[in-house]
């Protein structure tokens, strides 16, 4: 179909990368899931394909290719249908090396952004804590400043990537209210990582780190101290618009899915695409999902045309992540006890998508700035790059 936003090469783009995810990654479904996590050898093949530097300029390996290739990349990752695979992937390239590409130092990038790209090194960002998670002005892991080293104690809890990953874009408090981020590598002396059961997303791994006494070099700090809680405010836009990226072509895929089986499965001597309860309810979440889908690609727009975009960002995720809830609860019901079965991709779908609404930011806390957005005139400016002190301005 025509589109205002992707071009031809954009076109080819999305088929090189469905090939090859229906090479490498559909096949291994339901064996990493099982695993409770994906293979580092994925993150290299990825990289060796160009797909893990797809926002970064070539000096560092990257593509230096425009954000619509991002979210073709991000979409036909949602298509997987595997979400704790797409969550791996999309944490390492758009939250974990997102900070050290805005503001690290040069070192910082080429000896953790380049390899990332490549690969070979796997991100995490770590801001949640047992303590605080919406709350993130509270987190209490600290890190004080000793000669050429910071030393680090606390703990960060629900890290996806936090097992198996080589480092981690880590939120500290480095003053009494001053949050920054450091880069510590997860094999440090001190760093000890405890794996998480899940409800779903399987195959991502997502761990509780805890620090005690964790010295890293101060050349490890991105940007500048007591920067980080405004860092993390500004790039939580991109992480949300890429959560509200896969949240709608997954809606669509669980869909598909639907339409597939209510043509094969038949009640009374007629399918169950026949009836028009079925056939209603399922126009009506395609409906939505067009809308959906039109919502963020104007956000993605206004974000690749330099806007601040933290209201329609917000508005992209609450949306998207209630609407994939929604679509998944819909779409089950109507593949009656199947539904309920592992052998049955919508039973993992269901699982998978519940925590849309709480991760990255909660539906509660998306509604909170979008009222002080709308209903206060609160205006969160950008901060990256331009070394001006920020601030939310009313
Ligand atoms: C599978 C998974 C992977 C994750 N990956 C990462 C990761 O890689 N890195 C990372 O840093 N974090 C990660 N998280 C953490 C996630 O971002 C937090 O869970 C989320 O921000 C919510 O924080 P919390 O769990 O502490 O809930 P809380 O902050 O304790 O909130 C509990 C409930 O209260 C509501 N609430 C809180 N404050 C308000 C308020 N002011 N008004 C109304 N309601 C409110 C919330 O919306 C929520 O419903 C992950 C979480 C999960 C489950």
């Amino acid at each position: 179909m025509k589109s205002q936003y992707f071009t031809e090469d954009h076109q080819l783009f999305r088929e090189s990368v469905r090939q090859f995810f229906d090479k490498e990654v559909v096949p291994n479904i339901d064996k990493w899931e099982e695993e409770r996590q994906i293979p580092k050898s994925i993150f290299q093949k990825m990289g060796e394909q160009g797909y893990l530097g797809l926002m970064y300029p070539e000096e560092f390996g990257g593509t230096g290719t425009d954000f619509w290739y991002s979210v073709v990349f991000l979409e036909e990752l949602a298509k997987t249908g595997l979400a704790g695979f797409s969550t791996a992937v999309s944490v390492h390239q758009y939250m974990a090396t997102n900070h050290i590409y805005k503001a690290g130092s040069y070192e910082l990038k080429k000896n953790y952004l380049e390899p990332a790209i490549k690969g070979e090194k796997v991100g995490a960002l770590g801001i949640s804590e047992p303590v605080a998670g919406s709350d993130v002005a509270n987190i209490l892991t600290r890190a004080e400043k000793q000669g050429d080293y910071y030393v680090i104690n606390g703990s960060k809890t629900f890290i996806s990537n936090g097992t198996y990953g080589d480092f981690i874009t880590l939120a500290c408090k480095t003053s009494q209210h001053g949050i920054s981020l450091i880069v510590v590598d997860l094999d440090s002396p001190g760093v000890t990582k405890t794996k998480l059961k899940k409800m779903g997303w399987h195959s991502s791994d997502t761990a509780e780190i805890s620090f005690d006494n964790v010295k890293v070099p101060v050349g490890n700090l991105i940007g500048q101290e007591n920067m980080g809680f405004y860092y993390l405010m500004e790039s939580l836009q991109l992480e949300r618009l890429v959560a509200a990226c896969m949240a709608v072509p997954g809606a669509q895929a669980t869909v598909d899915l639907t339409v597939k089986y209510i043509h094969e499965r038949q009640t009374f001597g007629r399918p169950l695409a026949k009836y028009q309860v079925i056939r209603h309810t399922l126009a009506d979440l395609l409906t939505e999902i067009e809308m959906a889908r039109q919502m963020v690609y104007n956000t993605c727009w206004l974000f690749t045309h330099g806007e601040n975009v933290v209201k329609e960002c917000s508005m992209a995720k609450l949306y998207t992540s209630e609407l994939a809830n929604k679509t998944a609860d819909k779409c089950l019901q109507f593949f009656g006890g199947y539904g309920y079965m592992e052998d049955f991709p919508i039973c993992r779908t269901y699982r998978d998508v519940r925590v849309g609404t709480i991760a990255g930011g909660s539906s509660e806390i998306m509604r909170e700035i979008i009222a002080k957005v709308t209903l206060d005139g609160v205006n969160f400016n950008p901060v990256y790059n331009n070394g001006a002190k920020a601030k939310a301005e009313v």
